[in-house]
């Protein structure tokens, strides 16, 4: 596999072509950014874990009937992924109340949501993310009805596999962000990362934010926080 000219450039990673049209390979910098951007900084060897924490729960997810774009880890920081139109959705998932939604709704964080909650975010760093229903995505053909069934099944499912999972490890899955995409033929796909800087890891025991509130929230320990995440999921 030749890597190839870079396509783009995130906020988080770099996304290159290669010798495959179908392929594309994804590198994980160290840079955070938070409030849409308005909070910048480094986390030294967030690009290492990030890329090694999602590649290992996208196995988990594909061992379980998801579909994803992942292929191979080629380093500690760089992996092979299926190139696919990124839907212009983020797909909030939340078990606990938190962040955006205990500020939106007077909810206290750490409250136990009494069932589930799927939000949608429209893509748009101008527009802050501005969230959105069912309606408006169908309306500004953002996904088709079916597809949005399929996105919101997948949702449901990936949030009870990696909660149980994360369990056993002694981690409770607050909430977390996933974005979805469309391969050449038209696949629904689970893209994008699952990592610290898109969960929120809360410590069973302790309640101890294990995540990027730390950054967003200057609360230190942050390197600390990611580094025991990889631990816990990669015993390393
Ligand atoms: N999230 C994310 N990217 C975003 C917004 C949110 O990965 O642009 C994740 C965030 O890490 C958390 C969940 O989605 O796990 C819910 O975030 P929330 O809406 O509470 O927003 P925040 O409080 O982070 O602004």
């Amino acid at each position: 596999m030749k890597k190839l000219e870079q396509l783009y450039e995130g906020k988080a990673k770099k996304v290159f072509a290669t010798d495959t049209p179908q392929l594309l390979i994804v590198d994980y910098k160290d840079d955070a950014t938070a409030f849409n951007g308005e909070k910048k900084g480094t986390i030294a060897g967030k690009g290492v874990i990030n890329n090694r924490v999602t590649n290992h729960l996208m196995k988990l997810l594909e061992s379980k009937g998801i579909p994803t774009h992942f292929v191979e880890e080629i380093s500690e920081r760089e992996t092979v992924v299926k190139r696919v139109k990124i839907i212009l959705l983020e797909v909030i998932v939340r078990n606990i109340a938190a962040g955006s939604l205990s500020k939106r709704l007077g909810i206290p964080e750490g409250t136990k949501l009494a069932s589930t909650v799927l939000e949608y975010c429209y893509k748009d760093d101008a527009l802050g993310d501005p969230i959105v229903n069912d309606y408006h995505i169908v309306a500004l053909n953002l996904a088709t009805k079916a597809e949005l069934e399929k996105i919101a099944d997948y949702s449901f499912k990936i949030n009870q596999i990696l909660s149980d999972y994360l369990k056993d490890l002694g981690i409770e899955l607050i909430d977390f962000k996933l974005e979805f995409g469309r391969t050449s033929d038209g696949t629904i796909v689970l893209a994008d990362e699952i990592s610290p800087d898109t969960c929120r890891f809360w410590d069973s025991k302790t309640g101890e934010k294990l995540d990027k509130d730390r950054f967003r929230r200057d609360m230190g320990g942050v390197e600390d926080a990611y580094k025991e995440i990889l631990k816990r999921l990669l015993g390393e």
